[in-house]
């Protein structure tokens, strides 16, 4: 039964519930004859005052006693959920699953934009749960547009035309991120009155 848990699965469980933050996990589970999968909702607390959690053994725990109450489970997985949203709150999201490194961009566009630079995280867009009737969408470029909340003037969103990727402005996530700002874009264009992150500069070709 054990040998259900992957190490990746353990893994991300270890990595979630060594935030500071209450997380949100959805763990699900395949059940035989069933397409579709079982989500049960569990919130992991992990404080600075139990930094114990991240030992996974929980995680561990609730799996095995998952399995045990259904033998018909055959696959168990945990998947992390991100949430954000605007100043006001009329925008929230929910993204599902891992996130991409954050990624800065110093390019004219995104400075008259963000009023500085953009530091964005990126997941697929079937990935992210966007709310809220205050969000608008303004086409920037012929390729690409970005969302932003009519009510506050907050800037979450990026997103091309064609892609099946949303970049999320990490800055409107709520609480720790667990995230690093790993690279960089369009240094030549960066304002003059900042020095540029000690990250690696990246052509946007490198980018989905
Ligand atoms: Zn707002
Ligand atoms: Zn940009």
């Amino acid at each position: 039964m054990a040998l259900l848990l992957s190490r990746i699965e353990f893994g991300v469980w270890s990595e979630v519930v060594g935030h500071e933050q209450p997380l949100h996990l959805v763990i699900g589970a395949h059940r035989r004859g069933m397409s579709e999968p079982v989500l049960r909702v569990k919130t992991a607390i992990a404080s600075k005052t139990t930094p114990r959690c991240r030992n996974s053994d929980a995680g561990l725990r609730y799996h095995r006693a998952l399995w045990m109450r259904d033998n018909a489970v055959r696959r168990c997985w945990v998947e992390r959920i991100t949430r954000g949203g605007c100043l006001c709150g009329g925008v929230s999201y929910e993204l599902h699953g891992d996130l991409r490194p954050v990624v800065a961009c110093h390019c004219n566009q995104c400075r008259k934009a963000s009023g500085h630079y953009v530091a964005a995280t990126q997941v697929e867009q079937s990935r992210a749960t966007i709310k809220g009737d205050t969000l608008r969408w303004f086409k920037s470029s012929e390729h690409a547009e970005r969302g932003f909340c009519s009510v506050c003037g907050g800037n979450l969103f990026w997103r091309r035309f064609d892609s099946p990727f949303i970049s999320v402005w990490a800055g409107t996530i709520d609480g720790r991120t667990g995230l690093k700002m790993e690279s960089q874009l369009y240094p030549e264009s960066a304002g003059d009155y900042y020095d540029l992150p000690a990250v690696r500069v990246i052509p946007q070709s490198e980018l989905d």
